[in-house]
């Protein structure tokens, strides 16, 4: 549960302050020469509500040339896993992926019309989001083509191989898709949220096929944990389904469900296991390797301590099933993928923040009894990332904390990571867009953002993920399924409030993370400006707030906007019929942050589902609709995407006979290029699964 998306109000800032980010901007200097640097597009183009950006990999060159060819192979690793991620999202996606591609390759009809340019725009938007829903809000994307029209492109594609499953005609074809594609009543939902009906019947991720909610915790019910105290992630790697009408698993392995392409992973994890930097990488990716042929979680949770205690390495990874966002019953877990290496200046901050853990957890305003008597391993750093695959790719978290299994964190400790490079192309591709003016409502509101911005967000994602999410304990007997559909959003805010209530401590200061706490004031300011206002230009109109870190976010700066109200501690003002939210009482709205932390652990230390969800529908789900339509008015005006995603870099490697030279790295900024290319040279999985 432990991936941080960037709020959408964070991405506008302008320069970076301190020791450690300016040394992150004078690497990024150093990966191309400086003339070309300054040149260097961070934003390559923009369609539907999504931009597309590129990051740098400074100090790539600085690495040893066995580094550089373990993440060689670990990338193709990493691109490999990407029709899984696809195929997992809906049963569909394959077909509908190649049937786009085929047309963008053979059609040979008008290629200028209005009609083929929207063609073109959701061919994009359904690589950008994996499929055909939403990448965030999970619905269904909209086509601005007719079903007449799709299938004039396919009939008029004359050369093109289209996937036509053998028991199908091509007019049941061309119905079949059709309907997928242009039909905004099927399929609407990848992650159905609303929990007073079938969860799983309702949604169309491709978790469960032919099973009812009822059956699927039926069957998980009766499957005993062999140990309680170390619970296996039991159903995180399976698809559920029934077969002669009795409810059963497909395992995700290497002669099982997605068996093609983990072999892929599989074959470039072997060779990368050959150039390792130490022998804890090699007995990791053993364990890794082992779990995919066998699909055995116990070898899953062997990998996962092991890749857990090794804080040592420079070169590090994500690989695997690992997050649980697209299932609504929180079981099964998308594959994702992130290739990155140590900044090791930046990962200084990250070092004094996870030294003083224990002193975090003592002082924090929860209750004793949620407090963890010992914290064990946070260990945190700052990464630069090299590659991202499946779930984190285009869209990308810009931290992670791993791994999920909570008894592992515990005994093993876990590692939190903030992605600098990637934060740092979002605030250059966002220089000067004009958001923060709009929504900040004086000239000081805006100077604080701009000089405080930067470093404030890069350390509010190391609090939430490096001590928010590892802090506090669950009492004896609580299970940590307890919050079922309400999970994710109480943990990202139980997190979330961990970071805004100790950026306001003069231990900042005093640790020498903030030369000021004007710091923590441009971070409460932005939360709020975000939470109330601007992530609204994310959601469609009259529509509910669903994803997690977003409800997360509004459910903290309204709960403090009403509880405050007495004190004026947030204040709204209106000014020339626009809203604005300022905030009078920085400390006392840190006291409101303290206070709601203290709940937030209450619930989820005790299982208390009831408070759970009473306080994520009454703060974090509704949208004041004629707030809603101003912001998105204000924002529409801005003509900027809500959302970003990423081209990979691409690397070489470069031999001379049988020996590996180096390994070459080149910044791609063309994203439909580098998505056939991956749809060419990266997709061996059936249509169907
Ligand atoms: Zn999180």
């Amino acid at each position: 549960m432990n991936k941080y998306l960037l709020p959408i109000a964070s991405s506008f800032l302008f320069f970076l302050m301190s020791c450690s980010n300016s040394n992150q901007n004078n690497n990024a200097m150093n990966t191309t020469d400086s003339t070309e640097n300054k040149d260097f597009k961070f934003l390559t183009e923009q369609f539907g509500d999504v931009k597309i950006l590129r990051y740098q990999v400074p100090d790539f060159e600085q690495l040893s040339l066995n580094q550089k060819e373990y993440i060689y192979y670990l990338s193709e690793a990493a691109l490999w896993g990407r029709d899984i991620t696809f195929d997992q999202n809906f049963k569909y996606n394959l077909v509908v992926r190649r049937t786009l591609e085929e047309i963008y390759r053979k059609y040979n009809g008008d290629r200028n019309s209005e009609s083929f340019k929207n063609f073109l725009v959701y061919m994009k938007r359904v690589w950008f989001s994996n499929g055909i829903h939403h990448h965030y809000s999970t619905e269904k994307l909209p086509t601005g083509f007719s079903k007449e029209y799709l299938a004039e492109l396919i009939n008029n594609s004359s050369e093109a191989k289209f996937p036509i499953q053998k028991n199908e005609t091509k007019e049941d074809f061309i119905n079949k898709i059709s309907e997928i594609i242009c039909n905004p009543e099927t399929y609407k939902k990848r992650v159905f949220q609303d929990s007073s009906t079938d969860l799983i019947t309702n949604s169309s991720n491709n978790f469960y096929e032919g099973v009812s909610q009822e059956e699927v915790e039926k069957y998980y019910s009766t499957i005993n944990q062999p140990d309680t105290n170390h619970p296996f992630s039991i159903g995180i790697n399976s698809k559920v389904v029934k077969e002669n009408g009795k409810v059963t698993e497909q395992i995700w392995k290497k002669d099982g469900m997605y068996g093609k392409a983990i072999e892929k992973i599989v074959y470039y994890l072997e060779l990368a296991k050959n150039v390792e930097e130490n022998d804890k990488q090699k007995a990791y990716i053993d364990k890794l390797v082992s779990y995919y042929n066998t699909g055995d979680l116990k070898t899953w949770d062997e990998y996962n301590i092991l890749w857990a205690e090794d804080t040592e390495s420079l070169v590090d990874f994500v690989n695997g099933f690992i997050e649980v966002y697209g299932d609504p019953l929180g079981r099964k877990a998308t594959w994702e993928s992130v290739v990155n290496f140590k900044n090791l200046e930046a990962t200084k901050r990250t070092k004094i923040i996870s030294d003083n853990a224990q002193w975090f957890e003592d002082n924090s305003p929860v209750d004793d009894r949620f407090k963890k008597k010992e914290v064990k391993g946070v260990s945190a750093k700052v990464i630069t990332v090299v590659a991202l695959g499946g779930d984190c790719y285009p869209s990308t978290p810009i931290g992670i904390n791993l791994p999920n299994a909570d008894w592992i964190r515990k005994e093993h400790g876990s590692k939190s990571v903030t992605m600098e490079n990637i934060t740092y192309a979002y605030d250059q591709a966002s220089l000067g867009n004009g958001s923060l003016e709009e929504f900040a409502y004086s000239p000081e509101e805006i100077e604080l953002a701009k000089k405080y911005g930067p470093l404030a967000g890069n350390i509010h994602t190391d609090l939430h993920e490096c001590l928010g999410h590892g802090s506090g304990q669950l009492l004896e007997g609580v299970s940590t399924e307890a919050m079922k559909n309400y999970h994710s959003t109480l943990e990202e805010s139980r997190a979330d409030l961990f970071a805004l209530y100790y950026m306001m401590d003069p231990k900042m200061v005093e640790l020498g993370l903030f030369t000021t706490l004007d710091f923590a004031k441009a971070e409460y300011s932005s939360y709020i400006r975000n939470g109330l206002m601007v992530q609204l230009a994310r959601v469609d109109l009259g529509k509910d707030i669903e994803q997690a870190h977003m409800r997360n976010r509004q459910l903290i700066a309204k709960w403090c906007l009403e509880k405050g109200a007495k004190d004026s501690v947030i204040v709204k003002k209106i000014r020339d019929g626009k809203t604005y939210f300022v905030i009078t009482d920085y400390l006392k709205l840190r006291t409101l942050f303290g206070e709601l932390l203290k709940e937030m652990q209450r619930i989820k230390s005790t299982g208390d589902y009831d408070a759970g969800k009473n306080i994520v529908e009454k703060y974090g789900v509704k949208v004041d609709l004629e707030l809603h339509k101003e912001i998105k008015e204000r924002y529409a005006k801005l003509n900027l995407a809500p959302y970003g995603g990423f081209i990979n870099p691409k690397l070489t490697l470069v031999k001379e006979g049988e020996v590996v030279k180096d390994v070459i790295i080149e910044y791609p900024d063309d994203f439909i290029k580098q998505m056939l290319e991956y749809s060419d040279n990266y997709s061996v999985l059936p249509d169907i699964n």
